[in-house]
């Protein structure tokens, strides 16, 4: 199956290829959790209970072979067994709410220190804001991340 050796390229966990369509210019991965539950963010419990899926959206990842490349995903929402909360999954390579895969947002900071904004948002054709809000994000992250334990 070809799909089977795209999940192991696209090298992701707990996520499974299940379609692919590629333009001249950009890949588009169709994916989905393969986990069967998810963890609720009110108590911390794990949920079988999968109620309802969003609408797809795209998730800009790596390029591969030179062109852009995304993941269609559709958010699955849960509601949980133990405390009734409904909740939408979180999965770990995407920032909550990102249009963007972690190790992708990763990228453009290893650009951005070496190049201008406006280099980066060329060579990625992304936008310019785009590009200097994921390099904000970043470099706060890592910021908060080096004071850890002498604040927070
Ligand atoms: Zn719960």
């Amino acid at each position: 199956m070809p799909e089977q050796n795209l999940t192991t390229l696209l090298n992701l966990p707990n996520l499974e290829v299940i379609g692919c369509e590629s333009a001249e210019d950009a890949v588009v991965l169709e994916v989905k959790p393969t986990l069967k539950v998810a963890v609720c963010p009110e108590c911390q419990r794990p949920s079988a209970s999968l109620h309802d899926y969003d609408a797809p959206r795209l998730v800009r990842d790596l390029s591969m072979f030179g062109r852009k490349s995304y993941l269609r995903i559709r958010g699955r929402r849960f509601e949980c067994e133990t405390c009734q909360n409904a909740f939408t999954e979180r999965l770990e390579w995407i920032a909550f709410d990102s249009s963007y895969t972690r190790r992708f947002e990763e990228y453009v900071f290893t650009l951005c220190r070496k190049n201008t904004v406006q280099d980066v948002s060329q060579m990625l054709e992304l936008g310019y804001e785009a590009v200097e809000g994921l390099f904000k994000r970043q470099a706060k992250k890592r910021h908060r991340h080096n004071k850890k334990g002498s604040s927070e």
